[in-house]
């Protein structure tokens, strides 16, 4: 078996509130496989963007990385000085960010924009090199090459989502993490937008965390699902296994709550509502929610094990 591109090894990142510790990742571990596309899915709040963040090492106060390790390429992120970090980012691990007119700059160019990030990281092109990758980039999103001179404002909300697509991709590097890259698109965009990072996945061999609400949407494109609630890591494994058998009560109500036809929608209707994370509850975070629970549960945190191959979950139905 090959390592995994990247490990996550019981990280927490907290947020030092007046009130106290916001514990929006709360001791999560998971292993992302070379090739491989992961959603990430939960509903608010539960700590999705907080873990893309503490990945790409952008966690600012009142956040922190409290501990835990994220290893990269045989690198523990987590202890990597700024300098290094900033080396690593796009060159080895990118992110898609969730909207791209804020991700642009307004005044400058589209060409100029996309090789920023490359002379940034000290790579040396002759003018005619650099039209060539920009016209390389454009094409590998599917956008035309007259883009290259445009002004974001000129671009459609999905073209623009799209050169975002481009900049990710210009370092060419391993992992790309994509937070709800297409949540502010229409539904027909949005899945042009995935079928081009789908293809561009296959063409660079890459490994991408998407993260997202809409799981009928997730269960579409992705290999692996991995599900959080309250900061933690609920269950993990392959997308269709999931949808099959789920084995965490809190992933079957998720995909009991969408939509019938086509298993399609945003999540709706699960009773009860999410915890404080300042004062999580006892035991399983989910307990108070859960149809399932009993008295070992508001006592005793459920380990995250792997309960079969390639499947980890957390709840003492499947671990006690
Ligand atoms: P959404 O889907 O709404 O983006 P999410 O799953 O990505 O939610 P996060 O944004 O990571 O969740 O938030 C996790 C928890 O951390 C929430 O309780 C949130 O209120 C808290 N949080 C996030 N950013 C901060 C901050 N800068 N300061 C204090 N608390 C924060
Ligand atoms: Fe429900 Fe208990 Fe499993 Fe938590 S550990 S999900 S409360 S059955």
């Amino acid at each position: 078996m090959t390592e995994p591109v990247l490990q996550v090894k019981n990280l927490k990142v907290y947020y030092y509130v007046e009130a106290g510790a916001v514990k929006a990742v709360d001791d999560v571990s998971f292993d992302l496989d070379f090739g491989v596309k992961m959603g990430l899915v939960g509903e608010s709040g539960s700590g999705k963007s907080t873990m893309a963040l503490a990945l790409m090492r952008m966690i600012r106060p009142p956040g922190k990385i409290e501990s835990g390790q994220m290893i990269l390429d045989g690198m523990d992120l987590v202890k990597l000085s700024e300098e290094k970090m900033r080396q690593i980012r796009l060159r080895k691990l990118a992110m898609i960010p969730q909207g791209a007119m804020n991700a642009l700059n307004p005044v400058m160019r589209i060409d100029r924009q996309l090789v920023d990030g490359m002379l940034d990281h000290g790579v040396v092109m002759s003018k005619e090199e650099r039209e060539a990758r920009v016209g390389q980039l454009l094409e590998m999103v599917d956008l035309a090459p007259k883009v290259a001179k445009m002004y974001p404002h000129e671009l459609s909300g999905g073209m623009q989502q799209r050169v975002t697509v481009a900049q990710s991709i210009s370092m060419e590097p391993d992992v790309i993490i994509a937070d709800e890259p297409t949540s502010a698109l229409d539904v027909v965009i949005q899945r042009q937008v995935m079928d081009t990072i789908n293809r561009l996945q296959q063409r660079l061999g890459l490994s991408i965390i998407l993260i997202g609400h809409d799981m009928g949407l997730m269960a579409q494109s992705v290999d692996r699902l991995a599900v959080m609630y309250a900061g933690k890591m609920m269950e993990i494994g392959e997308t269709r296994a999931m949808f099959r058998s789920p084995l965490h009560p809190y992933t079957r109500l998720l995909i009991e709550s969408l939509p019938v036809l086509e298993n399609k929608g945003v999540f709706s209707g699960i009773p009860g509502i999410t915890p404080s994370l300042l004062n999580p509850p006892e035991g399983c975070v989910f307990h108070t929610r859960c149809p399932k629970a009993w008295d070992l549960c508001r006592e005793k945190i459920p380990e995250f094990a792997e309960v079969q191959p390639g499947r980890w979950v957390a709840c003492h139905l499947h671990t006690a």
